[in-house]
């Protein structure tokens, strides 16, 4: 009987063990740190849950391959309950605001109430987030396996994405708010991903929230995680936590299992890498067998940026209606890491009475970090103390900014916890403090890579870095295309 090794128990691995075990075969996940879930994930501060994952969910609506891969695999079901989302965020500027509604005709009627000299482009861009609701993430096999005909279906349920492509690909979000007159539609635009994102993504993860594929599954990202981990062992996986694995072990060029950090060898017949492909490639493999697609877009850093995040959570006391949601506001410059920030956001989860004591309630502000200022954080590290330093003054300036927002919070907010792009270094292996992949940026080629290694037989890939721009719906798609690729080994 097969035995394959999963490294890594993200959501990646964790598919591809309960798809793996379901078609009977047994494999065993190892996975470095005490709880399973990877960047899906959240911890416990003061009496309060920080969720540090889902912010939504692409697979809610029912009536796709993925929303049928979340229920195979556990991470939803009749028994999980789904938090709709109201609204994907706000914006405010000059004491204006302008909501991005998960309602799009109310968005519009918002948009040309707020500026009617814009009205050409504001039309245009609702009719197109409708359009782009029809994007789907396809899972039913790997890219290379599918037929020109699957592919013609694919591209037949997916044709209006075809002209969201036309009119808003191969532009930058900087060009798309560029089209509109009112300052606040514009800094909107800019406010919710980097400036570099291509132009349509904007519209299909607005897509995602106004078409209801975009919700989120109750008790957050750790919960998540550990309904799948459930599902694994049901099936009779073995899950291996605090499982460090050090290398991959090759004989003829195939593999033959693996050596854990502790010294001890695990036989297999096949290994599956699902942790970050920087860290497989280097050190659990020799760097030669990365992918060539891999290697394009880890040379070409300016065609394919990856970006992380500063975060802060705080602890409120009292529940603020006002706050719900996420908002985007104007503040005085702060530093955080290289750049300097004059728009700030701040997250309520509000929605999860559960995630903070009675009464209380959890908020997290996230500041967008680019790679120049992963290498500022990385400089920092190796001095624990100012690098502690750093972060908690940089946490009491955006604190001092949120109290002059909502001057309410004042005497009643206070920091929980602060992580950087390190924090995701130290937890995952990822590539310059990523946790999403690489992002696609104007001009660039957009790249998909299989999951197989030339040269090297019965090790594969399954890993959100296979495609941009990664996400929890891609990490399940490859998981699952790696499970596909043993089960018909091919
Ligand atoms: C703040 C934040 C917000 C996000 N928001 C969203 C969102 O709203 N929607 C969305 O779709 N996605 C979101 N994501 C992204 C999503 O979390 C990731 O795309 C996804 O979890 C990646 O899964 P993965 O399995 O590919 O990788 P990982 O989660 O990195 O899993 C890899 C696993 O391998 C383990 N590992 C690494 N090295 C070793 C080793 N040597 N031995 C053993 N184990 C090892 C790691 O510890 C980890 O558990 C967000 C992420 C973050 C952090």
């Amino acid at each position: 009987m097969k035995k394959v090794a999963i490294i890594g128990g993200g959501i990646a691995g964790m598919t591809a063990g309960v798809l793996l075990q379901k078609a009977g075969i047994q494999t065993e996940i190892f996975e470095k740190n005490s709880v399973p879930g990877g960047q899906c994930t959240g911890w416990k501060r003061e009496g309060y849950y920080i969720d540090n994952c889902i912010h939504w969910l692409t697979g809610t609506r029912e009536g796709s391959g993925l929303h049928e891969l979340w229920k195979e695999i556990g991470a939803l079901g009749d028994s999980v309950e789904v938090y709709e989302k109201e609204m994907f965020f706000s914006s405010r500027l000059n004491g204006q605001e302008l909501t991005f509604w998960r309602d799009k005709e109310r968005t519009r009627r918002e948009l040309l109430a707020l500026s009617p000299e814009d009205e050409k482009e504001i039309n245009k861009l609702i009719d197109y987030v409708e359009m782009a609701e029809t994007m789907t993430v396809p899972v039913e096999k790997p890219f290379d396996a599918m037929s020109p005909l699957e592919f013609m279906k694919l591209g037949m349920s997916m044709k209006d994405m075809g002209k969201v492509m036309k009119e808003y690909g191969n532009k930058d979000l900087k060009e798309l708010a560029r089209r509109f007159r009112h300052p606040l539609i514009q800094s909107a635009i800019l406010d919710y991903m980097p400036d570099g994102y291509q132009a349509y993504t904007f519209l299909v993860s607005y897509g995602t929230v106004t078409s209801g594929n975009g919700d989120i599954p109750r008790g957050g990202s750790l919960a998540m995680a550990m309904r799948i981990a459930n599902r694994y062992q049901e099936a009779g996986g073995i899950l291996h936590t605090n499982a460090e694995v050090e290398k991959i072990l090759l004989k003829d060029k195939q593999a033959e299992g693996l050596l854990l950090k502790n010294g001890e060898k695990v036989e297999s017949d096949y290994v599956i890498c699902a942790c970050d492909t920087a860290y497989t490639f280097g050190r659990l493999l020799p760097k030669e067998y990365m992918p060539r697609s891999l290697k394009r877009q880890y040379t070409e850093r300016e065609k394919y940026p990856v970006n992380s995040g500063f975060q802060i959570a705080y602890g409120v006391e009292g529940v603020f209606p006002q706050l719900t949601g996420t908002r985007v506001f104007p503040c005085e410059k702060i530093k955080v890491g290289n750049r300097t920030i004059q728009r700030m956001s701040i997250q309520s989860y509000d929605y999860e009475p559960g995630f903070a004591p009675k009464g209380n309630m959890i908020l997290q502000s996230n500041f967008c970090q680019l790679e120049e200022d992963y290498q500022y954080w990385k400089s920092l590290y190796s001095q624990k103390s100012t690098y502690k330093e750093k972060k908690r003054e940089i946490a009491q300036q955006a604190m001092e900014r949120l109290t002059v927002e909502y001057p309410f919070l004042k005497g009643r907010i206070r920091i929980l916890d602060v992580w950087t792009p390190m924090t995701y270094t130290r937890y995952c292996n990822s590539y310059k403090g990523a946790y999403m992949s690489f992002v696609t940026s104007k001009g660039a080629k957009s790249i998909t890579t299989p999951g197989t290694i030339k040269g090297l037989d019965h090790v594969l890939i399954a890993s959100q870095w296979l495609m941009g721009p990664g996400g929890l719906p891609t990490a399940a798609a490859m998981g699952k295309f790696a499970a596909w690729r043993i089960i018909r080994g091919r």
